[in-house]
């Protein structure tokens, strides 16, 4: 339990440096929002912000003060392209907003529900309960409604806004162009009352229909269609109306009263999305909008994950091989300005390093004194549930993703046991608590899903149900007769695994067969291959009864 594998170093600063600045808005209550469109399977990614938010949202309540979070699903955005998961065909439904889009695989009310509910359903495991708000039903409230008004009454000065922040590094040609674009430009499009498009044409060629005129006397708005070419006036509040996203960002702050908002790297950069946004809250809606939390992306095996690109590693994925705690540990010692770099393949070190910091919190383990505070600031935020008065045990992950193979073998209930046994000689117990028992199944899953989906070849465990023909050419003489003593050996009375282990080692030299070779012969009968886990441990997983019969039926 002492192995200090090499730790990253921890960049915590950022946890009290972000609530400072939430808290000196002195709001009655604070919000932290969160938001996503739902156009495919979310990744992982987006966790990094929620769990920013609900860590922001922890450290607030701690001081005394009132704080929620919010998840905003942006469903009220239109289709622009399906990632290669899905089958629908894009034709049919490119430019309506995902809330109108049907869910193909028939359990949610859209497709952007279905999406939606995809991540939402993991919040509750990764420790996270923010308020969820649909904008497919917000845009239809009086708020929104007023706040699309505000907007297209400072058509003028959002004009400026654009010119100034989208044409920043256009070059002059580029910029007399966009300028010439923006002379009848409106802040918003309409949904099409006769085909239900907010735009015409997919990626790269949109065209969305645009408001071409508004009259802030009669509130009258003009709007044409590019899909069907339908053309119309209306007052606004007779319209589906959705404004740019660069100006919907803020009015949705506006309308909701946000406190803070985290954001990635692609709408946090400066001058981007987030920073037209806060210039919009001032010059349109009079207040200097949110607190801007940037922060680096998630990335899985060193690549950045995209949604429309279908490299998807979606929080479900993480919670099938590893637990919760884990990636809100990541999260939490990592510095918002770096990247998070997930390597699957990793999973059984990280949950190591993990489950020693929390003995450290419980002080089972030893450490020095920073790390002993660290420990003591960091472990409850990475809890998704109660934080425990007691240490519960915890299987060690490495040996579960051996025993979680062996369990058709060793069967259900022969599997716990062992599992209780390997819990009390690590943590020198006499009777294992209610609390780590139930840890132990879960893990054994968790383990399993791993090792078929990401363990390596080293990894992998198969036993065959008889010993394989090819196996059985390989032995010679002094092998079979080396065997031999080896059965004797496991049908003794029991012994401990190291006197086991070098009276196998003794059996092979009596017979002239090198350590090595002992070995090979062992584990090609067991599991077909040359190496495996360390023997003796592996043999009283195993069992000593069943191992001494494997060996015997290929003598
Ligand atoms: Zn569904
Ligand atoms: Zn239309």
């Amino acid at each position: 339990m002492t192995s200090e594998a090499p730790e990253e170093e921890f960049s915590i600063h950022w946890i009290r440096d972000v609530t400072e600045e939430v808290l000196k808005r002195n709001a009655a209550v604070y919000l932290i929002s969160t938001g996503k469109s739902p156009s495919g399977s979310i990744h992982i990614g987006i966790m990094r912000e929620i769990i920013i938010a609900d860590v922001i949202k922890r450290e607030i309540l701690r001081t005394g003060n009132d704080a929620r979070t919010m998840f905003v699903v942006d469903d009220y955005d239109p289709v622009r392209s399906f990632p290669p998961s899905v089958s629908l065909n894009l034709e049919d439904w490119v430019g309506i907003p995902y809330s109108e889009v049907v869910d193909e695989f028939g359990c949610c009310s859209s497709y952007g529900a279905h999406f939606a509910n995809e991540l939402i359903e993991t919040f509750e495991a990764f420790g996270v309960n923010p308020e969820i708000i649909w904008t497919s039903k917000m845009n239809e409230t009086p708020e929104m409604e007023d706040a699309v008004r505000i907007c297209l009454k400072h058509t003028e000065v959002i004009r400026d806004i654009m010119i100034e922040y989208v044409a920043n590094d256009f070059n002059e040609e580029q910029k007399e162009q966009y300028i010439e674009s923006m002379k009848n430009w409106y802040p918003a499009s309409v949904v099409c009352p006769k085909c239900g498009h907010l735009q015409a044409g997919a990626k790269g060629a949109i065209t969305p229909n645009r408001i071409t005129s508004y009259n802030p006397e009669s509130d009258l708005v003009s709007f044409e269609c590019h899909a069907c070419g339908h053309s119309d006036e209306a007052t606004l509040d007779k319209l589906r109306v959705k404004l740019v996203w660069r100006v919907d960002w803020p009015a949705k702050w506006h309308v909701l009263n946000v406190t803070c908002e985290p954001a990635g790297k692609d709408h946090s950069v400066k001058g981007g999305s987030y920073d037209t946004g806060l210039e919009v809250s001032r010059r349109v809606f009079d207040w200097p909008g949110p607190v801007k939390v940037p922060y680096e992306w998630v990335r899985i095996g060193g690549r950045d994950m995209s949604t429309s690109e279908g490299i998807v590693f979606t929080p479900r994925v993480w919670l099938s091989i590893a637990p919760p705690e884990l990636y809100r540990y990541l999260l939490l010692k990592t510095d918002l300005t770096r990247a998070i770099n997930i390597q699957p393949e990793r999973i059984p070190d990280m949950i190591d390093e993990y489950e020693r910091f929390e003995r450290v919190y419980y002080g089972v383990e030893e450490a020095n004194e920073i790390r002993r505070e660290l420990a003591q600031l960091v472990y409850p935020l990475c809890l998704s549930g109660d934080l425990s008065p007691e240490y519960i045990p915890k299987l060690p992950f490495k040996f579960a993703t051996v025993i979680s193979q062996l369990a058709d073998i060793l069967g259900h209930e022969a599997t716990l046991e062992k599992c209780e046994q390997a819990l009390k000689k690590q943590y020198g117990l006499e009777k294992v608590p209610q609390e780590a028992k139930a840890l132990i199944e879960p893990r054994l899953e968790r383990a399993l899903y791993w090792v078929r989906e990401y363990g390596s070849e080293r990894d992998r465990i198969e036993i065959t149900e008889e010993v394989p023909q090819d196996v059985l050419s390989t032995l010679t003489d002094p092998d079979r007769e080396f065997l031999a003593k080896v059965v004797e050996i496991l049908r003794l009375e029991d012994q401990d695994e190291d006197s086991l282990q070098s009276a196998i080692f003794e059996a092979a030299r009596g017979v002239g067969i090198k350590d090595r070779r002992a070995f090979v012969v062992i584990y090609r009968i067991l599991i077909s291959r040359k190496s495996g886990p360390r023997l003796a441990p592996f043999i009283n997983t195993l069992g000593r009864g069943w191992v001494a019969d494997r060996i015997a039926s290929v003598l």
